[in-house]
């Protein structure tokens, strides 16, 4: 039988907007060593907006931003909607796209108005074979700043860059401050570039970064961990990090999670704070406690 502390706690931990999905997991909790964070959306806020846009080659502003919400029309991504909402503002609109491909990890492409379109990272350049070192030097700059910047390709030729920056929640920092304070130790994964990501963990005090993890292998990072003898909690919110949540020793999904996330997770954050993460940590010590 489930012992009546562990009762009382999971009805705790709900008024307080934690869901234990299972009571083994508020055990658990408390003996976790290391915790795996999601960047987008469990760091930051997850709701990206366009912050910079460069059009190069004889492109305007207009063009660069009338093609990219062309190709993302398609796409589900949340910096799709980052694009959109900013051609929506401006009254610009998108062209049909044909032969949409959304490459995982990596950006979109498209043949629109009968020519071939890339968007996306350098590393999707590099796949389509698109030049584009001359282009590193701002690219390098806007990531500093914390701003993802994806790359247009027009017929193979740069069209312009175009960025979006997604802020860390108001509360990211203190609860990293205090996971520290419990003993863990953070990472922060995700499939942005490293020059990004490291601006983005520093605003939020974490120093260890695994960027470009492509989405399937996030799950390949937890079991990296358990194998090293951690004890790993992982926090996510996307489709892409139902597999991670699930090898994870103890599975949190964040806020606004899809449901797809929310099956595999163990424990669901409701609005979206990531204090509640030590709190949890805080609660489960206390309810192992009165179990002895
Ligand atoms: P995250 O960890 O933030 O969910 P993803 O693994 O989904 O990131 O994507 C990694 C990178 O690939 C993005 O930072 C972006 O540069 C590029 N990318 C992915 N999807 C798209 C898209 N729909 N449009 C443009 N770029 C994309
Ligand atoms: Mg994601």
């Amino acid at each position: 039988a489930t012992p009546i502390s562990v009762m009382v706690s999971v009805g705790r931990a709900a008024q307080m907007g934690i869901l234990i999905r299972n009571g083994e997991a508020l055990q658990t909790a408390g003996k976790m060593t290391c915790v795996i964070l999601d960047k987008t959306g469990t760091v930051t806020e997850g709701k990206p907006s366009v912050s910079t846009i460069e059009a190069v080659n004889g492109f305007s502003e207009e063009q660069v931003l009338q093609i990219t919400a062309s190709i993302e029309s398609g796409s589900e991504h949340p910096l799709a909607g980052a694009i959109l909402a900013e051609a929506e503002r401006r009254g610009i609109k998108p062209s049909r796209a044909r032969r949409f491909q959304a490459v995982a990890g990596h950006g979109v492409c498209a043949e629109i108005d009968k020519r071939q379109v890339y968007f996306g990272n350098t590393a999707l350049m590099a796949q389509k074979d698109v030049d584009c070192a001359a282009y590193s030097e701002p690219m390098q700059a806007l990531s500093k700043q914390g701003q993802t910047p994806m790359l247009l390709a027009v017929d193979n030729e740069i069209a312009g860059i175009v960025a979006v920056a997604d802020p860390i929640k108001k509360d990211s920092e203190q609860a990293i401050k205090q996971l520290k304070e419990q003993g863990i130790r953070i990472i922060m994964v995700t499939g942005d570039n490293e020059v990004t990501a490291k601006a983005i963990a520093g605003q939020a005090g974490i120093s260890e970064v695994r960027a470009q993890v492509l989405p399937q292998d996030k799950a390949a990072v937890v079991k990296e961990l358990q194998e090293r003898g951690e004890k790993v909690g992982m926090v996510g919110d996307g489709i892409n990090d139902a597999p991670a949540l699930a090898q994870a020793d103890v599975g949190i999904a964040i806020g606004t999670g899809t449901d797809v996330a929310i099956e595999s997770a163990d424990v669901v954050i409701l609005q979206g704070s990531l204090m509640k993460v030590p709190e949890a940590i805080e609660l489960s010590k206390a309810t192992v406690i009165n179990i002895k």
